[in-house]
C-alpha cells in the first residue's frame, strides 16, 4: 500500500508564492487521488507492497493491463511526494550554496543559467507535465521536461528538482501565466533538501 505523505509544513507555509487553497486541493485531492488509484491498480499483484521507486523502475514487468494506471497514478504519487519536500517557506534571496551551487555551476556554467534553462524547459512543456533536474546513472545532471505524470525514475534517472506545471498547480493563483508561477516558485525551493538528494 502506498501512503499519502503529510506535508512537511502548514498548508499556508508557501504563501504568497502558492496559496493555502492550492495546497489543500493539490495535496488533499489531487495527490490523494493518485495514491488511491495507484493502490487500486496494484491491489492483488505482487507489487502491492513494493516501494513506488521499485515499481516505477520495473513498470514493464507489471501486468500489462495495470501499466498505464500505475505509470500515471504511481508517477503522480512519486512526483508529488518529491515536490512537497523540495519546497519551503519563501525566501527573498533563495540561492543554493556549497556543493549544490558548485555542481550546478560545473554543469550549467552558473546558477542563473541553470535557473533559466529549467524555467524555459518547464514553461515550454506542451500541456500538463513537469520540468526536471535529474541525475543520470553516470552522475551527470541534466534538465528536461516530461508530459503528464511520467517520472524520471521510469528511465532510470534520479529526480532531484521537479516543478509541477499542471494547471492545478498554479491556475488559482496565476491563471494562465505559467511563466509567472515558475518565476515565483524559485523563492520556495528548499536547497537543503536538494543537497541531500544530490
Ligand atoms: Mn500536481
Amino acid at each position: 500500500m502506498l501512503d499519502l505523505p503529510n506535508l512537511p509544513y502548514a498548508y499556508d507555509a508557501l504563501e504568497p508564492v502558492i496559496s493555502k487553497k492550492i495546497m489543500e486541493l493539490h495535496h488533499d485531492k489531487h495527490h490523494a487521488a493518485y495514491v488511491a488509484k495507484a493502490n487500486a491498480a496494484l491491489e492483488g499483484t505482487e507489487w502491492a507492497d513494493k516501494s513506488i521507486e521499485e515499481i516505477l523502475k520495473n513498470l514493464s514487468k507489471l501486468p500489462k493491463d495495470k501499466q498505464t494506471a500505475v505509470r500515471n497514478n504511481g508517477g503522480g504519487h512519486a512526483n508529488h511526494s518529491l515536490f512537497w519536500k523540495i519546497m519551503r517557506t519563501p525566501q527573498e534571496d533563495n540561492k543554493p550554496s556549497g556543493a549544490v551551487r558548485s555542481k550546478l555551476e560545473e554543469t550549467f556554467g552558473s546558477f542563473e543559467k541553470f535557473k533559466t534553462q529549467l524555467s524555459e524547459t518547464a514553461t515550454g512543456q506542451f500541456g500538463s507535465g513537469w520540468g526536471w533536474l535529474v541525475k543520470k546513472v553516470d552522475g551527470d545532471l541534466t534538465i528536461y521536461s516530461l508530459p503528464n505524470q511520467d517520472s524520471p525514475i521510469l528511465t532510470g534517472d534520479m529526480p532531484i528538482v521537479g516543478i509541477d506545471v499542471w494547471e492545478h498547480a498554479y491556475y488559482l493563483d496565476y491563471l494562465n501565466d505559467r511563466a509567472a508561477y515558475i518565476e515565483k516558485w524559485w523563492h520556495v525551493v528548499n536547497w537543503d533538501e536538494v543537497e541531500k538528494r544530490l
